[in-house]
């Protein structure tokens, strides 16, 4: 079940709830009991990629001993 964090817009206190998708945008009460609340964005629904780069080995030749270069 994915989570949503909400902030509270009376105190300021931001809580997370856990509930169905159908239910993400239905109203959250604080901690506190304020109803005055916003949801924040979610970090469950990352789209995009985030470029996970392997080391490539990069720059010319074949070290010392390869092109006869130490003997
Ligand atoms: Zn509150």
């Amino acid at each position: 079940m994915p989570r949503y964090d909400f902030r509270c817009r009376s105190c300021g206190a931001t809580f997370e709830l856990s509930r169905p998708m159908a239910r993400a945008n239905d109203p959250a009460v604080c901690p506190e009991g304020h109803p005055d609340t916003v949801k924040l964005l979610s970090t469950v629904a990352v789209t995009g990629a985030s470029g996970a780069a392997a080391p490539a080995p990069s720059g010319g030749g074949g070290g010392c001993c390869g092109g006869g270069c130490c003997g």
